[in-house]
């Protein structure tokens, strides 16, 4: 049985980006830088005003001084004249520093009156003075490819004059769950059925993670079934499945991937939830079989399919971050298999604390509706109250 580790390494050493596509910068929040970007512009342009106040000769400035003021700049214009010995020229904040000056005396440390300012005290040189070049020099590297595009990526793509970025194509990945006691959304579940839940939790997780869910349905346990939906799952770039992955007589996906012509790379992982998951490759395609439980084909969506989902579109960092946080009550591993324990996240006096979510059962999905993070413990260990414990963060935690 192969450790979560080895089987993260196992995936990812598989993983091939897609190819780029060029999307306008708006578009671009989200996706996955996949261009070196340069900057072929200093911002600022020139050294400018951080104040509304008057630019100055720093060595003319002392208690008591008086100064000429012989210009004004706003922002948007350029000054007329340099400042020299004795003058001082209005300035408001983001207007270009005139020659001469280097340092800028906030208006209310001055008195002004009738084209003269009296001066309370001295300036240092570059007080208040923004040097050209002082957020983006020309040449600089300021983007690196494969790392995430945010709100600040888009804000300096602007600057840079910058409509369009090359980034990752986000992966369509066919999601189909398999059991013949499915009931899928839109129809009533008969006596003897479930509704079919892992379809809309992994497509969402799909959507989160960057890429395009296709859903190709509920197979019931029949090899023809799940087999002509693989084969539709063809048209998309990665395929995961859920359930009927373990050893049971009706555990026929492995089976079906096999007959479609896919490798299998590796089958159980030491770990809790999950253990029986496949992974292997379909032609280029990655395939993944998830275990049929919620929780378990949540949790290892979330260690398997969301790294290789991410790698797909270029990120070089896949993993989620994560934080020490001490244990506010007994956390327990039951059992040899690596656990992953759904918990509430919550800061405290500038700690973070964890708690069970309540019943960790691979059924429960309201566990996962209140998990912040996910507790990492060793087999059969205990984590005493106000011991740490390692937790993998699924979601921003606030409350
Ligand atoms: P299996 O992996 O086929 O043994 O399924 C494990 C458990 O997960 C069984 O209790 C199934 O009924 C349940 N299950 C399988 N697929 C789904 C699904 N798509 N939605 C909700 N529960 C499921
Ligand atoms: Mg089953």
């Amino acid at each position: 049985m192969l450790s979560v580790e080895e089987a993260q390494a196992e995936i990812l050493g598989r993983a091939r980006s897609l190819p780029t596509e060029r999307v306008d910068i708006l578009a671009s929040l989200g996706r996955v830088l996949a261009e070196p970007i340069r900057s072929t512009r200093r911002i600022p342009p020139w050294p400018n005003s951080s104040m509304d106040g008057y630019a100055v000769r720093a060595s003319d400035t002392r208690p008591t001084a008086t100064l000429t003021v012989v210009d004004r700049v706003v922002a948007g214009s350029l000054p007329t004249r340099a400042v020299g010995a004795g003058e001082a020229v209005r300035i408001f904040t983001g207007a270009p520093m005139p020659p001469g000056a280097d340092a800028v005396i906030p208006q209310e440390d001055v008195e002004a009156r009738n084209g003269v300012v009296a001066l309370r005290g001295a300036v240092e040189s570059g007080a208040f003075v923004r040097p050209a070049g002082e957020d983006v020099r020309e040449g600089d590297l300021v983007l690196e490819p494969g790392r995430p595009i945010g709100a600040a990526e888009i804000g300096i793509l602007a600057t840079l004059g910058r409509t369009q970025v090359t980034v990752g194509r986000r992966p369509r990945v066919a999601v189909l769950s398999t059991g013949t006691e499915l009931a899928d959304l839109g129809t009533e579940p008969t006596p003897a059925q479930i509704p079919n839940s892992n379809t809309y939790s992994l497509m969402a997780q799909i959507t989160e993670a960057g890429g395009l869910p296709m859903n190709l349905g509920v197979a019931p346990d029949r090899l023809e079934a799940i087999a002509e939906r693989i084969k539709r799952g063809m048209e998309a770039d990665a395929l995961v499945t859920s359930a009927g992955v373990s050893v049971g007589e009706l555990d026929l996906v492995r089976e079906a991937l096999v007959n479609a012509g896919a490798e299998l790379h590796l089958w159980k992982v030491d770990m809790r939830p999950g253990k029986p998951i496949t992974f292997g490759t379909l032609g280029e395609r990655p395939v993944f079989g998830l275990p049929g439980n919620p929780v378990s084909a949540m949790v290892t969506f979330e260690l398997f399919v969301r790294p290789m989902l991410l790698a797909m579109q270029g990120r070089r960092a896949t993993s989620r971050p994560t934080v020490t946080a001490t244990a506010l009550q007994p956390i327990v591993n039951r059992g040899s298999r690596r656990g992953y324990l759904r918990v509430v996240l919550e800061a405290r006096d500038g700690r973070w604390t964890a708690r069970l979510t309540g019943d960790q059962g691979s059924g429960i999905l309201r566990s996962m509706v209140s998990a912040d993070g996910l507790a990492i413990l060793a087999g059969d260990t205990t984590v005493a109250t106000g011991d740490d414990v390692e937790v993998i963060v699924l979601r921003e935690v606030s409350r």
